[in-house]
């Protein structure tokens, strides 16, 4: 599989500070929106990602519900830590 999601956007949709539970919405390079549930205790990690149905599945081309993001959860989650997007997402 050559796709690699690339994040350019990493912004909070909601978040509870008490719980430690963040929701993220982040733009790829390619144009696709996904929603990521974060939980920070004890550390930060994915939950779960999702795309939102406004553009096509890079990866399926489907518009509407697939499970293709979740196979790349791994890598986005190794580019949101590496360039520290929580960070600049949540002040
Ligand atoms: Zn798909």
């Amino acid at each position: 599989m050559s796709y690699r999601p690339q994040i350019v956007d990493l912004t909070t949709a909601s978040r509870n500070e008490e719980a430690g539970l963040y929701e993220f919405t982040m733009k790829l390079k390619d144009g696709t929106l996904c929603r990521a549930f974060y939980s920070n205790k004890p550390e930060w990690h994915m939950t779960s990602i999702s795309r939102l149905q406004k553009t096509p599945c890079p990866i399926c081309r489907k518009d509407f519900i697939c499970k293709c993001m979740e196979k790349f959860a791994g890598d986005i989650h190794e580019q949101i830590m590496n360039d520290q997007l929580i960070e600049q997402a949540v002040k």
